[in-house]
């Protein structure tokens, strides 16, 4: 099928390169000429397992292209993917200027019909305003006559497992009322959906609200065991316990229940703030997902409280090492990461900050440039050399086998503090470490 997407990013560029894989002709258009002079060249430029090869592979065989010129994008698919961002805007709900700008591109191009489906997150009602942008573009062009549909498909990737979560969805959201609409959707994606039904297909409105619920409702659970730890810390409880415990009952479950540092990345807190702000501008108040959020807004202070007890209030001078700033692991993104409010934290308490990561230092030196309290290094060893304490802040794979003797040595002192709690205090505690950690008894 021919199939276009706008926006190059986490979403758009890991939908084209999915598509293009499983025989589609696409072209992807973005505005940002660096990127799409990048993409030609075949550089990628995000980080996301398996996903170089697939592009390469289908830049090669003819498959996938990238292109500024949205002309041709439009003249090129008769299925249009929106993809671009929807940041918060400064009271927290979605800012729609890009979609709402890519709606109004397709109508001044298009001259045939076409499928315009929405993957970007957005609230409800976007669809039909969507649908009024074209709608006016067309009648201004003296085209109304043009048919074309909005689709409503909402993404759940996962970055750091994009390209898998694409190829294998557990479920694929088709809200349309459209016969047409169902049809080509199911056609496009009839390779994803072979070995049983994956596709829900729904009323417009249904699809746009269930991403927010989906994202809310993980949110919510790591917010919830956030809560539970901080319990657990005064209590003298330990949280890894608590989870087994409550994660066997099948009502439950053991997914997505871990105590840390909070949630970040680009979807979790920006959801979460625009469906507060819907709800509220539907007169209702949020009440679980405003605790959700100001519960992960403290959450990501939790170590740095607990750095200050350690140090007794007194970091002046004082060099921390820092393993992970991406906000997950598997990814190069930092955005609303823990580790920049951790970070941020120590250098206004005059502390420095030895970092490595392994795939968002790049991003790391993008956002904060070069500055004498941040040294980003090339390996976990080098980020440790001569520092006060160890501070683990992303569950990076590398970082779960750590070398207590080296480890040790390295450091002025042997304090961890584990913001993903990686190890077991009692093996710290035999190791002569005094271990910080999340919801679990401190060891001294
Ligand atoms: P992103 O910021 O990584 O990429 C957006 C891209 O759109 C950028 O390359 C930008 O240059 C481009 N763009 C902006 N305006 C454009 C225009 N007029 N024409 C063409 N391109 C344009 O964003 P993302 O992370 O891919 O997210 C896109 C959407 O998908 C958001 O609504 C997000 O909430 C949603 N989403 C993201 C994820 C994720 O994990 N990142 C998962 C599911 C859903």
């Amino acid at each position: 099928m021919k199939v276009t997407v706008f926006g190059t990013g986490y979403v758009g560029l890991v939908q084209a390169a999915v598509l293009a894989e499983s025989g589609n002709n696409v072209v992807c258009i973005d505005i940002d000429e660096d990127k799409v002079a990048r993409l030609r060249r075949g550089e990628i430029p995000i980080y996301e397992p398996g996903l170089a090869p697939l592009v390469e592979e289908s830049i090669a065989n003819g498959n996938l292209s990238f292109s500024t010129d949205a002309a041709e994008g439009v003249a090129h698919g008769e299925l249009i993917f929106i993809a671009v961002g929807t940041p918060p805007d400064e009271d927290g709900s979605a800012d729609l200027r890009h979609v709402l700008t890519v709606a109004r591109t397709i109508a001044t191009h298009m001259d045939s019909k076409k499928y315009i489906i929405n993957k970007s997150t957005v609230p409800v009602g976007t669809a039909d305003r969507v649908r009024s942008a074209v709608s006016e573009v067309l009648a201004e062009r003296g085209r109304a006559e043009l048919e074309f549909d909005v689709i409503s498909n909402p993404e759940f990737l996962k970055e750091g497992s994009a390209v898998a979560d694409c190829m294998r969805p557990d479920r694929i959201i088709i809200g349309t009322s459209e016969k047409a609409s169902e049809q080509k959707m199911r056609q496009l994606y009839a390779p994803f959906n072979r070995n049983h039904e994956k596709i829900l297909v729904m009323d417009v409105k249904s699809a746009e609200l269930t991403k927010y619920a989906a994202n809310c409702m993980l949110a919510t659970k790591i917010s919830f065991m956030n809560e539970m730890a901080n319990i657990a810390d005064k209590v003298g409880a330990d949280i890894e316990a608590v989870r087994k415990g409550i994660g066997s009952d099948p009502r439950v479950g053991y997914h997505f229940i871990y105590a840390g540092i909070g949630y970040g990345g680009s979807c979790f807190p920006k959801d979460v703030k625009a469906l507060i702000n819907s709800a509220e501008q539907l007169g209702l108040s949020a009440d679980i997902l405003a605790a959700v959020e100001s519960r992960n807004e403290r959450q990501k202070h939790y170590l740095l409280e607990k750095i200050d007890a350690h140090f007794g209030g007194d970091l002046k001078g004082r060099t921390f090492a820092l393993w992970g700033l991406s906000f997950k692991p598997n990814t190069d993104d930092m955005r609303e990461a823990p580790s920049r409010v951790l970070m941020e934290g120590l250098w206004e308490r005059g502390a420095q900050v030895q970092a490595f990561d392994p795939e968002a230092t790049e991003e790391c030196r993008r956002i904060y440039g070069e500055r004498d309290e941040l040294k980003l290094c090339d390996s976990r060893d080098a980020a440790l050399a001569g520092a006060d304490a160890l501070v683990i802040v992303t569950e990076w794979q590398q970082f779960k086998a750590l070398d207590t003797a080296a480890l040790k040595q390295a450091l002025r002192e042997p304090v961890v503090f584990d913001g993903r709690n990686q190890y077991e205090p009692e093996d710290m505690r035999a190791a002569g470490f005094h271990y910080y950690c999340v919801g679990r008894p401190d060891t001294a």
